[in-house]
């Protein structure tokens, strides 16, 4: 018996009937003896609907104020698809009860918008495990010191699963989504593109920070923090086949020491097509000049991937 933590997306949850599937795939797992918690995101185009709603009062805005009610409004998409979560599973005749992030509670700092998992206390969880639940818990949010409702940014149902994983000592993180796995490159755009079985920890990372959507990057940063074992594997497979061949489906992101001597260099091509070159020039060879430059961008918030100090006259690097 093992303690797995399955996490579904927006697509894999996007209608009753896809949630019904779900349940009766986390009911497979259960039926075969292992302890299930299941983090799902909201409904697909949830969160963006909700916070469209928003807009239509009242401009974004950074002020905390606004800040704070976002998050307390896009929650809402997670809190929904727990709830039908669990009634579907009772409805597939096993026990479950679902959980808002702070009624388990999964402690953030204060970042509306953007949160921070501080820590997740496991004991209300481990109670429902030993009594025989299948535990549904909200991606997505958690709960600041002064109990605001708190979000992890966008996409942070995946950095949720994992969290939750590691405080529960998960054997396995499951992410299910609409894609059977991480692959070589985009296959939307390189149809050659091949699945990888596995990819080491540190290559997920760097696919992820190049912006292959797979995973939400902190999600990836997490597993490797607490060595979570994690695979991302496709929810479109029919949801009875053998539990087996669905356990080595998809990508498994192992850590590079568990890895074989001998691998491949190269296991990936990510690449970013809304990258801004600026060229600076006739910029005087003088200590401390690189700080003028850069210190007001960063004090600006302005993101600065790819620093190239050289001459370029001719426009091209
Ligand atoms: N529902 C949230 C979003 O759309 C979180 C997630 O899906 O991971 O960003
Ligand atoms: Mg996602």
């Amino acid at each position: 018996m093992a303690l797995i933590v399955h996490k579904y997306g927006g697509t894999s949850m996007g209608s009753t009937e896809r949630i019904r599937n779900v349940a009766k795939r986390v009911a497979k797992w259960a039926r075969a003896g292992h302890q299930m918690v299941v983090v799902p995101s909201a409904m697909s185009g949830e969160t963006n609907r909700l916070l469209a709603l928003a807009k239509d009062l009242s401009p974004a805005s950074i002020t905390p104020e606004y800040q704070r009610e976002l998050d307390m409004i896009a929650s809402t998409g997670e809190q929904v698809s727990v709830g039908l979560l669990a009634i579907a599973l009772q409805a597939e005749g096993m026990p479950a009860v679902s959980y808002a992030g702070w009624q388990v509670p999964i402690a953030t700092d204060s970042a509306y918008t953007k949160a921070r998992i501080q820590s997740i206390d496991d004991q209300r969880v481990r109670a429902d495990l030993a009594a025989g639940k299948v535990v549904v818990i909200t991606g997505f949010q958690g709960v600041d010191g002064d109990n605001n409702i708190t979000t992890l940014g966008r996409g942070g149902s995946d950095t949720s699963a994992v969290a939750v994983a590691a405080a529960l000592k998960a054997d396995e993180c499951l992410i299910y989504t609409d894609v059977d796995g991480v692959y070589t490159t985009d296959p939307r755009i390189v149809p050659e593109a091949r699945r990888l079985h596995s990819i080491s920890f540190e290559e997920m990372l760097e696919m992820a920070s190049l912006g292959s959507k797979v995973l939400q990057i902190r999600s990836v940063e997490f597993a490797g923090k607490y060595r979570v074992p994690m695979r991302v594997l496709s929810s479109f497979t029919p949801w009875d086949i053998a539990i087996e061949e669905e356990a080595r489906s998809g990508t498994l992101i192992t850590f590079e020491e568990d890895a074989k001597m001998e691998q491949a260099v190269v296991s990936g091509i990510a690449f970013n097509r809304d990258e801004a070159k600026i060229s600076l020039l006739g910029v005087p060879d003088k200590p401390g000049i690189a700080y003028q430059i850069l210190g007001p961008v960063a004090d600006a918030n302005i993101d600065i991937d790819v620093i190239i100090q050289n001459v370029s006259h001719d426009g091209k690097t």
